[in-house]
């Protein structure tokens, strides 16, 4: 679902690809070219989310980015709905934040882009219906 929706975000390099920009270099770092891959898994980034995923959802993933998370995801099926909530939001909230580093300049940091993620993920999760087990994972988070 989120690798889906990646594909149709506008980054720089397929901008370029369609003739509407001059250069396709990474707004943030500023040395790479912008796609979706230099946003969602090779960037630095997505370790300190990784990490961070791990703190807040107390799980031990043996992995290093985003990607091997979505690969490697061995988790109860209904644990993965959730996980799969959780990364729909940070693969949107890592764009918004990217967009408010191009168009108005303001840098929000990987821990604040965070923030936004967990609490954004509690109040949508807390609206669905889960399994009894998973209703109070959810919860607790
Ligand atoms: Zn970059």
């Amino acid at each position: 679902m989120w690798l889906a929706y990646q594909d149709r975000l506008k980054t720089k390099q397929k901008l370029l690809n369609m003739g509407m920009i001059e250069d396709n270099i990474c707004p943030i770092c500023c040395t790479q070219t912008e796609t979706k891959d230099h946003f969602f898994f090779s960037y630095e980034f997505s370790r300190q989310y990784i990490d961070m995923l791990r703190q807040w959802l107390k799980v031990m993933w043996n992995v290093r980015s985003l990607k091997d998370l979505y690969r490697k995801c061995c988790m109860p099926r209904s644990k993965v709905k959730v996980i799969e909530a959780i990364l729909g939001n940070l693969v949107y909230a890592i764009w918004r934040a990217r967009n408010e580093v191009v168009w108005l300049k303001q840098v929000i940091t990987v821990r604040r882009v965070f923030v936004t993620v967990k609490q954004e993920s509690k109040l949508r999760l807390s609206h669905l219906s889960w399994s009894r087990p998973i209703h109070n994972w959810v919860k607790e988070l």
